[in-house]
């Protein structure tokens, strides 16, 4: 029985499940609070605070407004308050590590969604140059001091109280996701103070670069998102894990070659058994173009439950879904 199930889940189609599951999830976080699904304020997603319908509201929002405090005060019921909202932050977080942003995150499925769309229009897309790759992926650390910092900053007068919640105002969650319920409201610049219209304008600004970015470069935003880095910070002891048996793998390749976010280590990495990088959206999508034995798996709680086979790799090459 349970090699039934196994044998299931391992030949299966990884990009038919992750399509639907990201479908269902899209609709959960911009519509489940209509439906009174109400998950809390410390998600480790983007579940935007900005769209009506929101089930509960990204980790991101009550962090800038907690640190929004005097440091005296940091150190006593405002420290108390974040660190409150970290642990349940952390404890949503590491069920699923990463996989919040490969599943999850709406986000990154319209992302997905706009890479689909190009590769039906026939475009082709851009990747990074190593040298660019190791630059650009140092961005997501200096947005999230940034992010922590600035409001530090206003709580302490050195910053106008008109940044608002810094980086809400410049990320393309809150303009973008509010459309699918209808809201356009978001997409405008606040003129009220040059504060604000610096900020909202910056805002407009970064949501077309993710428009065309997404268009021309997988998963072009995560690169630099902050939640990733936070992500990161917290995923070693995560129950999800994606594992690597290098004394399996034949560098061939196929798992880099299939991976949005350019992670070279995946193929190149014999060494390490966890083989969860900072840029890692756990897709997923490696494990199932791997052609080796074992190589990769997917491991919940020690126990694999998605790992790469030949069976699996023929059936998947055979529907012409190598990259799940
Ligand atoms: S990296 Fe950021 S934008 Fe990308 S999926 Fe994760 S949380 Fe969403
Ligand atoms: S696809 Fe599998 S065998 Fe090939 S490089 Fe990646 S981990 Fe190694
Ligand atoms: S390493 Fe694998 S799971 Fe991580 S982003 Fe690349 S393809 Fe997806």
């Amino acid at each position: 029985m349970l090699k039934t199930v196994k044998d299931f889940v391992n030949h299966g189609d990884l990009r038919r499940f992750r399509f639907w599951l990201q479908l269902l999830l899209f609709i959960l976080f911009i519509y489940g609070g209509y439906a009174a699904i109400q998950l809390g304020d410390n998600l480790p997603t983007f579940s935007c605070t900005y769209v009506d319908g929101k089930p509960g509201t990204c980790f991101l929002v009550p962090l800038q407004h907690r640190m929004v405090t005097t440091p005296e005060k940091l150190f006593s019921y405002a420290g108390m308050a974040i660190l409150t909202g970290l642990f349940y932050f952390t404890l949503w977080f590491l069920v699923f590590n990463k996989a919040w942003c490969g599943y999850a995150c709406p986000l990154g499925t319209i992302q997905d969604w706009i890479t689909a769309l190009r590769k039906k229009l026939g475009f082709q897309y851009v990747t990074y140059s190593w040298e660019q790759f190791k630059k650009l992926k140092k961005i997501k650390y200096a947005l999230l001091l940034l992010l922590i910092f600035i409001p530090m900053g206003i709580g302490s007068g050195i910053f106008s109280h008109d940044m608002g919640v810094p980086f809400c105002m410049i990320c393309p969650a809150r303009t973008i996701l509010p459309i699918f319920s209808g809201d356009f409201s978001q997409l405008t610049i606040d003129f009220s103070s040059k504060t604000k219209m610096i900020m909202t304008s910056l805002g407009m600004l970064i949501t077309g670069i993710f428009l065309v970015g997404a268009f021309v470069k997988k998963r072009f935003f995560c690169f630099f998102c902050p939640m990733s880095a936070l992500h990161y910070l917290l995923s070693k002891p995560a129950l999800l894990k994606l594992k690597k048996d290098g004394s399996k793998c034949t560098k061939c390749g196929d798992c880099y070659s299939v991976c949005d976010m350019q992670i070279k280590d995946i193929a190149d990495d014999v060494e390490s058994r966890n083989i969860l990088r900072d840029d890692c959206i756990m897709c997923f999508k490696c494990v199932s173009a791997c052609p080796e034995e074992g190589a990769l798996e997917v491991d919940f709680m020690g126990q694999p439950i998605f790992e790469a086979t030949v069976q699996g790799y023929i059936k998947r090459m055979q529907k012409g879904n190598k990259s799940g």
